[in-house]
């Protein structure tokens, strides 16, 4: 097994070497090398404090990042590297943190405070690949497993909960069943960890390629921190458009989202108030009549709790609140939605109605993906031709219409909606002499 290490790694790898110390390359980048991807960034661990560490790198950017937790930053051609020292962990405060650490010279035991068994590897040239737990094996099998009992690992961190999770969506991989139990087991401990941490953690999950697979395997877990999707998995929907339970459907269209952490987290948040709205006609049939605004006010309350940004939040809820809204496929219909919600929101709505039809019934969704094709080339061509949709795209403005003799009120702002009106429904063209033209005539209306 061999991992193509960066010159810049084997260099500082060698400059420990010639003061008679280890140094490996160690957990995400040996774990990402082995599964064919470029890691984000090259760790290393060594037997040196960081007092010997300085006493090698002499010459090179030293920045003492964490040297408590044993840890320098080495600074070459301009990028970073983590320099540790081996350590294990004291015993764990408040789920999540240990309350000490004690710098080691084995490597093994560096290892076994590692979380999962692919995160448990190191690499050096000389030595290849160092798996005591086996780590290769796990990842050839697609398998998170706990490096060790995996109950007593979560509760020392509960955070490593959400961090199986997030791996496994990622890779599209399982979760061995001794470690899966533990995780349910284990699950409530994930009320310590806080709301940042988790956003970091649901965020890279979400936008795994096995997303779909995981939300639908594991909604008591993140029914955890979102309690609000508790009553979703297994609740019927009664209706002939829906093939789906509703926290399945959810799943599904998760999936079939592009892996844009808004879209996926519209369509995780899509359908939240469906049990609360469920209602049944005279002929059985299941109605959710007001699912989306509250499913909007639902969804802005999570998101907030989790601390994502304002813009996400909006955004969101927005798209949320309109999921449902029917689209003509109309070029004047399309310019009026297209003038309220502006491009990008529109190309939005487009992919999350997509993913909602897409985790329907098979029948349902072919009718109306032919008709979002239909709409995305609509937009398309407007969007090509730089047709009029928005009142500044008009041919005349304010200022225009203020030399008509308009003066600056309610009655100025609503000519200028009635000419964007009339140039939409293509009744007069985009051209400035016949808009003043008719601009005139609103003045005394
Ligand atoms: P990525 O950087 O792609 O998110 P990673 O595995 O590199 O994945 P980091 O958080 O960068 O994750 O951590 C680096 C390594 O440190 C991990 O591979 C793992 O060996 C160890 N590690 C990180 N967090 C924990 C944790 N909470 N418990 C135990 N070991 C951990
Ligand atoms: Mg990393």
């Amino acid at each position: 097994m061999t991992v193509a290490l960066p010159d810049n790694v084997r260099q500082i790898i060698d400059i420990l070497a010639r003061r008679g110390y280890d140094g490996y390359a160690v957990g995400g980048c040996v774990r990402d090398s082995l599964l064919g991807k470029t890691p984000h960034d090259w760790d290393i661990c060594t037997p040196a404090t960081p007092e010997e560490m300085k006493a090698c790198f002499t010459g090179l950017r030293v920045i003492e990042t964490g040297v408590r937790h044993g840890t320098l930053t080495v600074m070459l051609d301009g990028t970073p590297y983590e320099v540790t020292t081996y350590r294990v962990d004291g015993d764990y405060r408040d789920h999540r943190h240990p309350e000490s650490v004690t710098f080691v010279r084995s490597l093994i035991d560096d290892l076994s405070r590692r979380d999962f068994t692919i995160n448990a590897m190191a690499y050096n040239d000389k030595e290849g690949l160092v798996d005591p737990f086996g780590g290769w094996e796990d990842l050839s099998a697609g398998l998170i497993r706990c490096v060790g009992n995996p109950d007593e690992r979560f509760d020392e961190d509960a955070l490593r909960i959400l961090r199986a999770l997030r791996f496994a969506s990622v890779f599209g991989f399982r979760i061995e069943p001794d470690t899966a139990a533990s995780l349910r087991r284990q699950k409530q401990l994930l009320c310590h960890i806080s709301a940042e941490r988790i956003n970091t953690e649901l965020s890279k999950l979400l936008c795994g390629d096995g997303a779909g697979e995981i939300l639908k395997n594991y909604p008591d877990i993140i029914a955890v921190f979102i309690p609000e999707i508790t009553p979703m998995p297994g609740f019927e929907q009664h209706n002939p458009y829906h093939r789906y339970d509703v926290w399945e459907h959810t799943a599904v269209s998760v999936q079939n989202a592009p892996r844009e952490l808004v879209l996926r987290l519209v369509m995780l948040l899509h359908d939240i108030a469906k049990p609360r709205c469920f209602t049944r006609d005279a002929n059985g049939a299941g109605h959710f009549y007001g699912h989306q605004a509250i499913g909007a006010k639902l969804a802005q309350r999570i998101l907030r709790r989790l601390k994502y940004d304002n813009r996400t939040v909006d955004t969101v809820t927005m798209l949320v609140r309109c999921h449902d809204v029917a689209i003509q496929p109309d070029a004047r219909a399309v310019k009026r939605l297209l003038g309220k919600l502006g491009p990008d929101n529109f190309k939005r709505l487009l992919a999350v109605k997509r993913a909602d039809f897409s985790a329907k019934s098979a029948d349902h969704c072919a009718r109306n993906i032919e008709k979002l094709d239909a709409i995305q080339g609509i937009l398309q061509r407007i969007l090509e031709e730089g047709q009029c949709f928005r009142v500044k795209d008009l041919a005349v403005n304010g200022s225009d219409l203020l030399a008509l003799g308009f003066s600056q009120d309610k009655k100025l702002g609503r000519a200028l909606e009635t000419l964007l009106e009339l140039v939409i429904s293509e009744q007069v063209p985009n051209d400035r002499a016949q808009l003043l033209k008719i601009a005139e005539t609103l003045k005394d209306a």
